[in-house]
């Protein structure tokens, strides 16, 4: 389990991005943090396995407290992976396997075993055939699912995804939200952030909403999207298809409570509803 404890950061004397921010997430969840851009989610992340170090508050990992010497945070940094927002702050080495390798090397993995790692990581994001590329030659999408690849490399218990979704296409979307689903039944907790509201009720059991540093909201899916005064004050909106079914409401149609959120939910409520006329 990861726990969060009134954290507290600012970048600069007269800004603080982080408020206060307390969220427990447990072990095989997958839970998103949704808030607008500036909210405060990159820099939350990135306390997440220590990469900073709040000025108030804890990081507790299994009972736990992060603690900031080296060696502590190569340990929680084996349990704690994180994909940045962007992949070019994440890859740098000269060719795409290596770029992959260069954490399970650090492990001290024998080489063998080095090479499993990168090849299934590649296969699982889609990249397996581009080992030799130099990773500036690849698109912004590529470069993302390379910077993931590197990450699931090191086997981390915990994974966490800073807007994994945006620059990839329609189809990177939908095959990276089936990812996330795979490694989360074998067992590995997944954070994310994102604005993909369409999504993020696919996969995810429970919603963050982050704000100007504080989380004003937290629960399913189903809870935050049926609330609009959280969406309104994040600049979300609910996703298409509940729209859909909150205008046929309008029309006349008794939603009994219970909006679809997704294509599936959607599908289940058309042919009750069409069952009933
Ligand atoms: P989000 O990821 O939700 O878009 P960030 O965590 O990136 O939000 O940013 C939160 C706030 O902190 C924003 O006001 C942003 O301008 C500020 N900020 C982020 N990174 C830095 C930085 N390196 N130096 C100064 N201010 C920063
Ligand atoms: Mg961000």
């Amino acid at each position: 389990m990861l726990e969060i404890k009134n954290i507290k950061y600012s970048y600069s004397t007269n800004y603080q991005a982080l408020k206060g921010v307390s969220l427990k997430v447990k072990k095989g969840e997958i839970v998103a943090i949704l808030g607008k851009n500036g909210a405060g989610k990159s820099t939350l992340f990135l306390h997440l396995n220590g990469i900073y170090k709040p000025d108030e508050g804890q990081v507790i990992i299994d009972g736990e407290e992060l603690k900031y010497d080296k060696k502590s945070l190569l340990k929680f940094r084996q349990k704690v992976g994180i994909v940045f927002q962007n992949p070019d702050d994440q890859i740098f080495a000269p060719t795409v396997e290596e770029d992959v390798a260069f954490g399970p090397l650090n492990l001290g993995l024998p080489m063998e075993e080095v090479q499993d790692r990168v090849e299934e990581a590649l296969v699982r994001v889609g990249m397996s055939g581009y080992e030799k590329i130099a990773p500036h030659h690849l698109s912004g999408g590529q470069k993302k699912r390379v910077a993931i690849a590197g990450i699931l490399a090191m086997k981390p218990e915990i994974m966490v995804l800073d807007e994994p979704t945006s620059g990839l296409d329609p189809q990177g979307v939908v095959g990276l939200s089936k990812l996330l689903k795979e490694l989360n039944d074998e067992g590995i907790t997944i954070i994310i952030s994102t604005h993909d509201v369409d999504l993020v009720p696919n996969y995810a059991q429970r919603l963050f909403v982050l704000d100007d540093g504080l989380l004003i909201g937290e629960g399913t899916p189903k809870e935050i999207f049926a609330k609009p005064e959280i969406l309104e004050q994040a600049n979300l909106k609910v996703p298409i298809v509940t729209e859909i079914f909150q205008k046929l409401e309008k029309e006349g149609f008794d939603m009994e409570g219970d909006y679809p959120l997704t294509v599936d939910e959607a599908k289940d409520k058309f042919l009750k509803l069409l069952s009933k006329n």
